[in-house]
């Protein structure tokens, strides 16, 4: 059985492994040089940058692939837990450590509102009850028949599904500061808080069952131990090449062209590249699909775009956690101007990632490495981001300066920022979006991309654009949804 994978993110090199130990004879493409998509490593100046996932939950999602084989993950990569996850800061200086410290947590709640203690347990467990089923029972399963889906709605109508990761944790704690940090959630995965269905809820308790941890040398080490494992368990790795169409004969699809002149044939093809610039760009315009299926494709809302700026520093600033957010005054207002008004807006909110606190490989001695992380629009917006991206960036060190590090401008050695038009051009994502389309209610599950084409037969999607949705552990279960059905 011949199998081609398109795109070397995590889900498409999990789902070339996973083919791979059923004996496939597997071969994936990348279109870059280099490996991991969203997930590589950039380095300058002595400074290693990772572009993208750095909050590493579910580890053994990971390492499971490495047992498939019979090897053990420790001989590939060295992820180590975290102590405190996140630091909150708000616009007034208050800070929050956010950690898996329950007594921790609890002491701070009830110095910001007491009565949110009790509200914050039974959330916790409420969250419990949406992880047993949207991770545990669902998260790796097929949702290609409707009758599937239809099966599942009672349960998830119980859980609330309806109601939006911000109105379910409201419900649940009165203190908007608090409100704000427990339903933060879905932002990591592309979704806005006050829309995102709150399914996404579950990634509150996913990371209390397994923590959050790092990868030492960064995640691009994970992506380099799946690289040599790859190799040597024999999937053709091959590098530089762009997949221009996929080839059909009728509705079955028989191979891959690259690079405008090389066709490969294969019994199915599997994408990892985002799926409605699939239909778009591989397969003639998407013309053989049905109305409900264009219909469908037409109203999908995209995820928000990223704007990311990388520095390294000649001083250490100790006082920063390993992950900050900063949460900015309108923070609602923001997330509106973002994925509804498609606008700019300067008050912006921020997620600050500092490797160099937990391992000094990242940056030179005494030096410190960044990134700094702004949701904004995606593409959509037609924001010309070779004058807008000099001002964000500006913007941002000015923030960062008067937040929590007193002259920062002056101590950048080194930088670059990537944009929407990075995400677009780069990885081929329709409007640059950061994290594919949105984690809505109607885009979740059947609803969602299906992992088995709904239209062409031998095509199959992982990652980002379907189901179960972004993030690591989401594109690594999507990978496990495909040995279910392949
Ligand atoms: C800045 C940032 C921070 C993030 N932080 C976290 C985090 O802390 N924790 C977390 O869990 N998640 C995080 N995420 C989300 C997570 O990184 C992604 O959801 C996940 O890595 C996406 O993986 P994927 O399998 O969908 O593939 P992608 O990483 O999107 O890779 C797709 C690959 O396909 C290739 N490709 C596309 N088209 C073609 C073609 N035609 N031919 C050949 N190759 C092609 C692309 O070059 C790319 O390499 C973050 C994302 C970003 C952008």
């Amino acid at each position: 059985m011949k199998s081609i994978v398109i795109g070397a993110g995590f889900g498409g090199i999990a789902a070339a492994l996973r083919l791979r130990a059923k004996k496939h004879d597997v071969t994936i493409i990348e279109k870059h040089n280099d490996l991991g998509g969203r997930a590589r490593v950039f380095k300058k100046n002595g400074f290693t940058f990772d572009a993208g996932p750095t909050v590493i939950t579910a580890p053994h999602l990971i390492n499971e692939l490495f047992e498939l084989f019979n090897k053990n993950p420790k001989d590939y990569i060295d992820i180590t837990p975290l102590n405190t996850w996140y630091r909150f800061i708000f616009d007034d200086g208050m800070k929050f450590d956010y950690s898996g410290n329950e007594e921790l947590m609890k002491e701070q709640i009830e110095k910001i509102y007491k009565a949110d203690v009790k509200g914050y347990e039974n959330l916790v467990k409420f969250t419990k009850r949406i992880f047993d089923k949207g991770f545990t029972e669902l998260a790796d399963m097929p949702f290609d028949k409707p009758f599937f889906m239809m099966k599942q709605l009672p349960a998830l109508l119980n859980l609330k599904s309806y109601k939006s990761v911000y109105t379910l944790v409201s419900s649940y704690v009165k203190n908007e500061k608090l409100r704000r940090i427990f339903s933060m959630h879905p932002l990591l995965v592309g979704g806005n808080p006050f829309t995102t269905t709150s399914i996404y809820g579950l990634i509150l308790y996913l990371e209390k069952k397994w923590g959050i941890h790092y990868s030492m040398g960064g995640t691009g080490n994970i992506i380099k131990g799946l690289e040599k494992l790859m190799n040597e368990v024999g999937v053709e790795i091959i590098k530089n090449s762009e997949v221009n169409k996929i080839i059909l004969e009728k509705n079955k699809i028989t191979g891959v062209q690259i690079n405008n002149q090389t066709n490969i044939n294969a019994n199915n093809v599997i994408c990892n590249a985002d799926p409605p610039a699939v239909y778009e760009k591989l397969l003639n315009e998407n013309n053989n699909s049905s109305f409900l299926f264009k219909w469908k494709k037409k109203r999908m809302e995209y995820s928000m775009g990223l704007f990311v700026y990388y520095f390294g520093t000649k001083k250490k600033y100790e006082n920063v956690e390993h992950h900050t957010i900063k949460f900015g005054n309108k923070y609602k207002e923001h997330l509106i101007d973002i994925f509804d008004k498609k606008k700019l807006n300067n008050d912006i909110s921020y997620y600050l990632h500092r490797p160099s606190a937990t391992d000094q490989s990242m940056a030179p001695d005494g030096n410190d490495c960044f990134y700094v992380l702004v949701p904004v629009p995606n593409n959509q917006s037609k924001i010309n981001w070779d004058t807008e991206g000099e001002k964000m960036k500006n913007l941002v060190i000015d923030k960062m300066e008067q937040d929590l590090m007193p002259n920062l401008k002056a101590n950048i050695i080194s930088d670059f920022y990537l944009t929407p038009d990075y995400f677009e051009k780069e990885l081929n994502t329709k409007y640059g979006s950061g994290f594919s389309i949105q984690p809505k209610f109607t885009q979740s599950a059947y609803f969602r991309f299906h992992n088995k084409s709904e239209i062409y037969d031998g095509l199959y999607f992982v990652g980002a654009g379907t189901h179960p949705g972004a993030g690591v552990p989401g594109v690594l279960s999507s990978a496990k949804v495909l040995d279910k059905i392949l």
